[in-house]
């Protein structure tokens, strides 16, 4: 995972499998939180690692769906009053470490009253307070919160993910200046969910850059720019890949 980059108040973890989402969470947790600084170390031998990776750390809180009345039956949604308890307890100083986070595994069953109650505290967060939300679904986020949050795409297998959006890429790249090929592309990238598209420009402005010359690739660019501007203001994946399967130019120079 991203070890050099600074870890915003909140993040939003993705991916397909809920496990390696948490693993990385825990990751994430054991950067903002070992003062060994043992990054990215998954058996970090300090107190606080050993804390971290048995999920006893008293500075982590696990927030999940809880019982229904019968006390046996979980409910379907994190409710509001779960935040708002999270809201009181954040303004407590951490126990033994210089932080305090907030873990949801599953933070796409949060309701909107609840992600409304959340979105107060991402816009403020009492200092020193870590929100990490893991979601298999980000799009069951209301979008004003995932644009409060830094956004990390976890793969089952790290690469998996990564040479997907190379694919990707890459046939895109081909397909350009063929029309029914690039239909065909549209189809396929209007299903990626939000965070994987975002995850796409670059990875496609980087391809663009080594199999295109001159005015084609300074017009691409210039509309990958443009579909990063859209995806920052939580325009769907739907409108992204129509936008870039319309785009139309003369002058594609592969050689
Ligand atoms: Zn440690």
């Amino acid at each position: 995972m991203q070890s050099r980059t600074k870890i915003l108040h909140g993040s939003l973890l993705t991916g397909e499998d809920s496990d390696s989402l948490l693993a990385a969470a825990r990751d994430m947790a054991q950067q903002l939180l070992c003062s060994a600084g043992h990054r990215g170390q998954s058996y970090g031998d300090c107190r606080c690692c050993r804390k971290i990776f048995a999920d006893i750390h008293p500075d982590i809180s696990f927030i999940r769906r809880g019982y229904q009345k019968d006390g046996k039956t979980l409910r379907a949604e994190i409710v509001v009053d779960q935040i708002r308890a999270v809201a009181q307890d954040s303004v407590v100083l951490p126990n033994e470490a210089p932080r305090k986070i907030y873990l949801f595994p599953e933070a796409d069953v949060l309701n909107t009253s609840a992600q409304n109650a959340l979105l107060k505290l991402l816009e403020e967060p009492p200092e020193g307070v870590f929100f990490l939300l893991c979601a298999r679904n980000p799009d069951a986020l209301l979008p004003t919160v995932r644009s409060r949050c830094g956004i990390y795409h976890v793969g089952g297998e790290g690469e998996d993910a990564d040479s997907e959006l190379k694919a990707l890429s890459a046939e895109y790249l081909a397909a350009l200046g063929d029309e029914f090929a690039l239909l065909k592309w549209q189809a396929r990238a209007e299903k990626l969910d939000m965070a994987t598209m975002r995850g796409l420009i670059p990875v496609l402005s980087e391809a663009a850059a080594s199999a295109l010359r001159g005015k084609a690739l300074l017009s691409l660019q210039e509309q990958l720019r443009e579909c990063s501007e859209m995806l920052r203001l939580n325009v769907n994946s739907k409108h992204i890949a129509a936008m870039l399967s319309t785009y139309r130019n003369e002058d594609y120079n592969f050689d």
